[in-house]
């Protein structure tokens, strides 16, 4: 899974970002600091991993992982390939969602690029851009269209639906607010435009106010936007997740309890984006190693067993499936076999959340 970070300016992107790399990339008070996209990979966080893996004795735990792409400098008017803002767009074309980082923070110190904050004013700011650069895309592709579907009878209906598309993105809309039956939205994701791609929007605000936010009204024009949009919000504080870089889980734990929060912002955040994106994890255990596997929610056995392997999708022959809270509760895959606990599901079994998998399969 891929997440692109974008956001304007001084708003706490790479703050945000140097606490997911803990790398430490240039982090300063002006524009285009950081130039070149950074990627950072964090682990999905999985209490379920650690006590399995005690379970079995494993020798290690391999967690979920994601990738953050820091994309940086996206400013108005990014699409007529101001401040190389062509290039950052095209980043934004490969990933799986958005995690727009908004200032609703108040700081003298730290210039707003448009002189004041106003978090809606922003996220309009980088909708129009990515909805410019979509345009441009398809403004070319529906001419080159238009023309081979004279000859081509079956492009007729892709013809049809990117009109549709044309006419929304040039009222300044996202081609996101559409309303597209399942056939319509096939032929548009086959177009990955950037206006299509889900947003978290990353509330950045001060130490005082992440833990209760309700008298931030920056955040709370946030929330209602995004609820319009049908859209999630995580509110931060990048400065403190920055702090808790470097710390080690019993500091970090400690840090956290005297800000009254209960887990990181990062955490927050990995979690709300798995949500949107409509993924959970199944999991395997063993003396080899405890391991979290990402699927779209609804995936088939048959499906979830080629993430581990194409042999193992290839030759499948049963799902030797449990809850994870059955079989921790059983204490060992024995017992939970001879209470009956182990389910043997066929090919077409819907994955659930926190099954735990042996694969069956014919080499
Ligand atoms: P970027 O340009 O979006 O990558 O922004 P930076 O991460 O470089 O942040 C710009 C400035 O804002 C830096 O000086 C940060 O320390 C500061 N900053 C980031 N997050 C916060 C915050 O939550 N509160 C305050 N007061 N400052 C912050």
């Amino acid at each position: 899974m891929k997440l692109g970070i974008v956001g304007l300016p001084n708003v706490g992107k790479s703050t945000l970002f140097n606490s997911i790399t803990e790398a430490g990339a240039e982090s300063a008070n002006y524009p285009f600091c950081t130039i070149d996209p950074n990627v950072g990979v964090v682990d999905v966080p999985d209490e379920r991993l650690t006590l399995l893996a005690k379970l079995s004795n494993s020798k290690k735990i391999v967690p979920a992982s994601i990738e953050f792409y820091d994309i940086a400098g996206l400013v108005k008017g990014a699409s007529k390939g101001e401040g190389l803002g062509n290039k950052f767009l095209s980043h934004i074309r490969e990933v799986d969602a958005i995690v727009e980082v908004v200032r609703c923070f108040e700081d003298e110190n730290i210039v707003h690029v448009d002189g004041s904050i106003d978090p809606i004013r922003d996220i309009e700011t980088i909708d129009l851009e990515l909805i410019f650069s979509d345009l441009e895309m398809l403004e070319k592709r529906v001419s080159a269209l238009e023309k081979k579907a004279k000859a081509e009878k079956e492009l007729r209906e892709e013809l049809e639906v990117m009109k549709k598309v044309l006419s929304v993105l040039e009222e300044g809309k996202s081609a996101r607010s559409l309303d597209l039956s399942d056939e319509e939205k096939t032929i548009l994701k086959s177009y990955n435009l950037l206006s299509t791609k889900p947003i978290i929007y990353c509330a950045n605000v001060n130490e005082d106010d992440v833990n209760d936010y309700s008298k931030n009204k920056y955040v709370q024009k946030v929330i209602e936007y995004a609820k319009d949009q049908g859209s999630e919000v995580v509110v931060i504080c990048a400065r403190i997740e920055e702090e808790l870089t470097g710390l080690d889980e019993e500091d970090k734990k400690e840090y956290l309890e005297t800000m009254g929060l209960k887990e990181s912002g990062l955490n927050r955040l990995i979690k709300s984006c798995y949500s949107l994106l409509g993924l959970m994890s199944f999991l395997t255990t063993g003396e080899m190693e405890t391991r979290a596997w990402t699927i779209k929610k609804g995936t088939t056995a048959v499906n979830a067993a080629g993430k581990i392997h194409s042999d193992i999708q290839r030759g499948f022959i049963r799902a030797e499936t449990i809850n994870y809270k059955d079989l921790l509760a059983e204490g060992s895959l024995v017992k939970a076999k001879e209470k009956g606990l182990v389910r043997l599901e066929g090919k077409d079994y819907i994955m659930q959340d926190g099954d735990v998998v042996l694969f069956r399969f014919n080499v």
